[in-house]
C-alpha cells in the first residue's frame, strides 16, 4: 500500500515539475558530499562568482559574453528551508571565516538570462534556465540500503561492524551497553536514549579528524536535520535474534518499531520529495581529509562512495529504482580544496579520486549517467611559491592557517601569512589502499587556511573569489543548458 502511494505520488511531483518546467526552464541540480566535504563553501563561491561575473574562462556561457544576467529568485519549494547564501558570504569575505556547514538541505534558486551561443537562436528572445541548487548531506544517502533491511540485518551489520579492530575504541562504550543485556526487558526511556547516544557518539567518533571514518547509517545520527530526540531518531541496534518474535513492550520490540518508522517518516520522504527530483549532481570528496587519517580511512572512504553512487543508479526492482521517473544524466564527482597542494600535485589528486570512483562505479555496478571527475578548490586560500632546499626546489603554498593549526611543533595564530610544504601524493594511487605502502602516516600535511583576502584591481574594484577550476565544474554541470 505505502509504495502504490508513493509511485501515485512521485508520478503526480515529476508531472507538476515537468508542466511548469515547460513555461520556466529550471534544472535542479544537487550538490552533496559527507560532512565538511566542502558543500556549504561551493554552493556560496558559485553563486557568488555568477552573480558577480566572476574570472570563469572555461564556462563557455559567461566566457563568451553570453550571460546578461543572474539573480537569485524565490525558491519553488516552500518547505524547504533557503540556503542562507547571504549570510554565508559576509562570512568569507567580511570575517575571513569559514561559514557554517551544512546541517541539513536547503535550496536556492539562481535565474540565468542568457543568449544562445547558435547563430539562428540567437535571433529568438534570449533564453532563461533557473537554477535550484539543493544542499543535502550526504550521510542521508548511506540509509538507502535500510530499505530493503530488517531490524536484525541492521542491527547485526552494525555490530560486527563495531567490532572491527579500526573502530572497537569509539564503539567500546556501546559494546559495552549492549553487552549482556535484556532484550525482553520492559523498554524505557532513559534505557534507549542511553542506547541511542552511545551509538550515536559512536558514529560520530569515527568522522573525528584524525580517523575519518566515513560514515556508517543511519545518516540522521550524524546529521539528524530538524528531526533530532524525535522517536524515528531514538533507537540503536541490538543483539536481536534473526526470526525471533519479541514481546510488545519489550526493548527488542521497540527499537526495532522506531527503526521500522526511521525508514517511513525519515529515509523515504527524502528521497521520494528531494532525492528523485534532481537533474544533475555533484558529489564532493574531501579526499586530503582521508589521506591525512591514513589508508583505512581512505578504504572507508571508497565503501561510502560506492553506497552513494549506488542511490544514483538504483536496480530498477528496487524501491527507489521502481518509481525513480527522472534519471540524473550528469554526475561530477570532485575532490574538494585543491588550494591545499601545490599545482603539481592536482593531476595526482585527480588521479586518486578517478581511482576512488572507478572502483566505486565497478562495484556499485553502476552506468548510464555521464560521470566526470575533478580537482577543484571553490575558494582558493592559497597561492603558489617555491623555495630553494639543498640545490632543490620545493613547491610551496602560502595561506594564513587558521587560528590554532598545527603543523610539528608551531602553532599559527590566525594573523601571519605561511608557506608550506604539503608533501607529495603518490604518483600510483593504489599506495594509499596500502597500510604496509610507502605513504606513511602524516606524509602528507594539511592544514586549515583561512579564505583569501580579497584583492582589489587597480580601479579599486573588489575582485570576486578566487578558485581553482570551479569553471570547469560550472560548464560540465551548466554548460549544455545555457548553450
Ligand atoms: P560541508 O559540511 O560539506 O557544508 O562543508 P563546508 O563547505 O562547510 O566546508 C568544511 C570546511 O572545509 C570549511 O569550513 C573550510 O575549512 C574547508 N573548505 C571547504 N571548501 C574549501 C576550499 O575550497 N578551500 C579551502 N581552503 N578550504 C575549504
Amino acid at each position: 500500500m505505502t509504495s502504490l502511494a508513493d509511485e501515485a505520488r512521485l508520478v503526480f511531483d515529476n508531472f507538476t515539475d515537468r508542466t511548469t518546467h515547460l513555461l520556466n526552464p529550471s534544472l535542479r541540480l544537487g550538490v552533496t558530499g559527507l560532512s565538511r566535504a566542502g558543500k556549504t563553501v561551493f554552493i556560496t563561491a558559485l553563486v557568488h562568482n555568477l552573480l558577480h561575473g566572476g574570472r570563469l574562462p572555461m564556462f563557455r556561457a559567461q566566457a563568451d559574453g553570453r550571460i546578461l544576467g543572474t539573480y537569485l529568485e524565490e525558491q519553488p519549494d516552500d518547505a524547504v528551508p533557503r540556503f542562507q547564501y547571504e549570510e554565508h558570504i559576509r562570512t568569507i569575505l567580511e570575517d575571513r571565516g569559514w561559514p557554517q556547514s551544512t546541517r541539513a538541505i536547503s535550496e536556492v534558486r539562481l535565474t540565468v538570462d542568457f543568449e544562445s551561443a547558435s547563430g539562428w537562436r540567437r535571433m529568438l528572445p534570449g533564453g532563461r534556465l533557473s537554477i535550484d541548487i539543493v544542499d543535502y548531506p550526504g550521510e542521508w544517502l548511506l540509509d538507502l540500503p535500510l530499505i530493503d533491511k530488517d531490524f536484525a540485518t541492521f542491527s547485526q551489520e552494525a555490530i560486527e561492524r563495531a567490532r572491527l579492530p579500526s573502530r572497537h575504541d569509539q564503539a567500546a562504550p556501546y559494546l559495552a551497553l549492549i553487552d549482556g543485556i535484556d532484550l525482553d526487558a520492559k523498554a524505557d526511556e532513559p534505557t534507549v536514549q542511553a542506547l541511542k547516544t552511545a551509538f550515536a557518539d559512536y558514529l560520530q567518533a569515527c568522522r573525528a579528524d584524525a580517523t575519518a571514518l566515513s560514515t556508517l547509517p543511519p545518516g540522521r545520527f550524524l546529521m539528524p536535520g530538524d528531526l533530532d530526540g524525535s522517536p524515528a531518531l531514538s533507537f540503536a541496534p541490538l543483539p536481536v535474534e534473526p526470526g525471533k518474535t519479541y514481546r510488545k513492550g519489550s526493548l527488542a520490540h521497540l527499537l526495532a518499531r522506531r527503526y521500522e518508522a526511521y525508514k517511513s517518516v525519515v529515509v523515504k520522504p527524502f528521497f521520494r520529495e528531494h532525492f528523485a527530483r534532481l537533474d544533475r549532481q555533484i558529489l564532493l570528496v574531501d579526499v586530503l581529509q582521508a589521506i591525512n587519517a591514513g589508508p583505512e580511512a581512505v578504504a572507508d572512504l571508497e565503501t561510502a562512495l560506492t553506497d552513494i553512487l549506488a542511490c544514483f543508479r538504483p536496480g530498477r526492482t528496487s524501491w527507489l529504482g521502481s518509481f525513480l521517473t527522472r534519471r540524473i544524466d550528469k554526475i561530477l564527482v570532485a575532490a574538494t580544496k585543491a588550494d591545499h597542494l601545490h599545482r603539481e600535485s592536482h593531476r595526482r589528486l585527480e588521479a586518486i579520486v578517478k581511482r576512488l570512483v572507478d572502483d566505486a562505479i565497478a562495484r556499485a555496478k553502476f552506468s548510464g549517467a555521464k560521470t566526470e571527475v575533478l580537482a577543484l578548490a571553490a575558494v582558493r586560500a592559497t597561492r603558489e611559491a617555491s623555495i630553494e632546499e639543498n640545490g632543490e626546489t620545493l613547491p610551496l603554498i602560502v595561506g594564513t592557517p587558521a587560528a590554532g593549526e598545527r603543523i610539528g611543533a608551531e602553532t599559527f595564530d590566525g594573523t601571519s601569512e605561511t608557506g608550506i610544504f604539503p608533501g607529495d601524493l603518490p604518483a600510483d594511487p593504489g599506495e594509499l589502499f596500502r597500510a604496509d605502502g610507502e605513504l606513511q602516516h602524516g606524509a602528507v600535511q594539511f592544514v586549515r587556511f583561512k579564505p583569501p583576502r580579497l584583492e582589489k584591481s587597480p580601479e579599486g574594484i573588489t575582485l570576486s573569489l578566487p578558485h581553482i577550476r570551479l569553471d570547469r565544474a560550472l560548464e560540465f554541470l551548466l554548460g549544455d543548458r545555457l548553450a
